[in-house]
């Protein structure tokens, strides 16, 4: 017997038209330098429906790859649903990425046009001419005075939209590509992930449910993850799918401009890796705000942080757990009903944690190399592996011999960790910045969770320095808060009672700044680079 119900396809333009027919009113903000500009999702849908005709005029192929260099804005928000509400192909640049890979991945991708925020124009320009499918480049004007090339591959954005007739959106297969985001590549090129529509749609269900980020109408959402970091986590088809009002940062990246924009916008909703919370922590404690939650993944949510902002901001941080090929969000730290009463230090324990796979994503975690599932008893450690509609099946047109699923049809994760008996996940490390010390292994997480819980570290890296006896050993980086100073003794004292003695680091560097990746993760190909002929103990 077959099910009666109607056969809609999940595609990105229901969530364009909901927000458009139900939720024009509704106010976006956009922090650009020159100050904030302000439109509705009444406007911002008028505007995506002629930079759809933009498109047209252009002559970007019906599945063209639509390149986008931008931060966070209203803008962007247009192309997010003008490229795949039209057929076409969105893909976003991280503005933050080494020249090459931004050439590699242009071309790979083959981007057919480039829309730039002027204030990021000069990063982009000298690599145009290596950027061969590029066949225009559309400014947009987000302030600041970056001379704009006179040139005729160069157009203006606004001009471009002025002269534009509004299109109609009707997509039908809801297995096309609506967006692609490439993987920064820690390692070998970087690999490009491809979401369908109806992966996009799903995943945007998922996220805006409360165990996910829990969106709604009276949400204002803000999201400081990039727009070309992993598709945002979801929250730019999610805010508009809820009817939740939106604040973009833009390129006022800087931690007092975010505590003053969620301060004064009333932010409610916000997300972004653990660094930029750590940043802006100081700007915001003690500030009246209205958030209800803050979202963090990316990187492990170091307790010591989600505790400080329980006490000085005045709500915990939600972690959450994903890739790029993952959409990104598989798993969010909401607690189980069996935790909600528990004590405030059983809670921090807790929300250490990655979570619970969200409804739809199914994980498994296996002995490496092999479909060997193992113990869902939060002492076994093997890859995590995930499956569901929005985990990604292949990456597109990969180098030899990269795979990402298993022959059994799961997604490898390349992350290493344990499910307790419920499922909820527990990040050991990725299995590149685990240490292999004589046969065993050591989490950098866990050392570096233990030595930021001490009062005067600001951030922690341990990366695995070489040892001719154990293979590897840990070494601990680490920078202290401002004003601060310790020594390596009172470091190791503070972390001894909290792990194994055979973790404990052979050294501890003090360093002035943990690099960053380029999206804000702590760098530890930098750090191994930078240590790797660090005299053995
Ligand atoms: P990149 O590989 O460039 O860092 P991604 O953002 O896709 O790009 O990274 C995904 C990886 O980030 C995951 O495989 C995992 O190692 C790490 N990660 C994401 N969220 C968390 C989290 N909450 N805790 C620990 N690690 C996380």
């Amino acid at each position: 017997m077959r099910g009666l119900m109607q056969d809609v396809p999940l595609t990105v333009d229901t969530i364009f038209r909901h927000a458009e027919q139900h939720h024009g009113d509704v106010p976006i903000v956009t922090n650009n330098p020159g100050g904030k500009v302000r439109t509705t999702y009444a406007e911002w849908a008028q505007r995506t429906r002629r930079l759809g005709g933009v498109l047209d005029t252009l002559g970007i192929t019906a599945d063209g790859r639509v390149g986008t260099f931008a931060w966070n804005s209203a803008r962007h928000l247009e192309l997010y649903f003008a490229a795949p509400c039209t057929g076409r192909v969105l893909h976003t640049l991280n503005v933050r990425l080494f020249p090459e890979q931004l050439t590699y991945i242009a071309n790979h991708a083959e981007d057919e046009v480039v829309f730039v925020d002027r204030t990021v124009l000069p990063l982009l320009w000298p690599l145009i001419d290596s950027m061969k499918t590029v066949h225009h480049v559309v400014v947009m004007d987000d302030g600041g005075d970056n001379p704009v090339p006179d040139d005729p591959r160069v157009l203006d954005y606004e001009t471009l939209l002025a002269d534009a007739e509004p299109v109609e959106f009707h997509v039908t297969d809801e297995s096309s590509a609506a967006s692609m985001c490439y993987t920064s590549g820690t390692t070998g090129n970087p690999k490009g992930v491809v979401y369908s529509h109806r992966s996009t749609v799903l995943h945007t269900m998922a996220v805006v449910a409360p165990n996910g980020f829990g969106i709604g109408v009276e949400d204002v959402a803000m999201p400081v993850v990039p727009m070309f970091h992993a598709n945002a986590w979801g929250i730019a088809q999610a805010a508009p799918a809820a009817g939740a009002a939106m604040v973009f940062p833009g390129a006022m990246m800087q931690p007092q401009a975010l505590a003053d924009l969620i301060v004064d916008e009333d932010v409610t909703f916000t997300a972004g890796v653990p660094t930029i919370w750590q940043g802006v922590l100081p700007h915001l404690a003690g500030r009246p705000h209205k958030l209800r939650k803050i979202g963090c993944g990316g990187s492990a949510v170091p307790p010591a942080l989600s505790q400080a902002y329980q006490e000085q901001v005045g709500l915990p941080i939600y972690q959450a757990w994903g890739m790029t090929e993952t959409h990104p969000v598989a798993s969010g730290g909401t607690l189980s009903r069996r935790w909600q009463d528990a004590d405030e230090e059983t809670k921090t324990a807790r929300r250490a944690r990655q979570g619970v796979p969200l409804f739809g994503v199914e994980a498994r975690i296996v002995e490496a190399g092999t479909t060997d599932t193992l113990p869902w008893d939060d002492t076994a450690t093997g890859e995590l592996q995930v499956r569901g509609p929005w985990c990604a099946k292949d990456y597109y047109n990969p180098d030899a011999g990269v795979e990402l699923s298993t022959p059994d049809g799961w997604m490898k994760t390349g992350d290493v960790a344990a499910l307790d008996e419920y499922g909820n996940i527990r990040i050991a490390d990725r299995t590149k910045d685990l240490i292999k010390s004589g046969g065993e292994w050591i989490s950098s997480v866990d050392l570096e969770n233990a030595i930021m819980s001490h009062p005067k570290v600001a951030e922690a890296a341990v990366v695995a320095i070489p040892h001719p006896k154990w293979d590897e050993r840990p070494l601990a980086c680490v920078v202290l808060k401002p004003g601060e100073t310790a020594t390596e003794e009172e470091i190791l004292d503070h972390i001894r009672p909290l792990v194994a003695k055979w973790w404990l680091p052979d050294a501890v560097e003090f360093i002035d700044e943990v690099p960053k990746t380029s999206v804000g993760k702590f760098s530890k190909k930098d750090l191994r680079s930078r240590f790797a002929e660090y005299p053995v103990k």
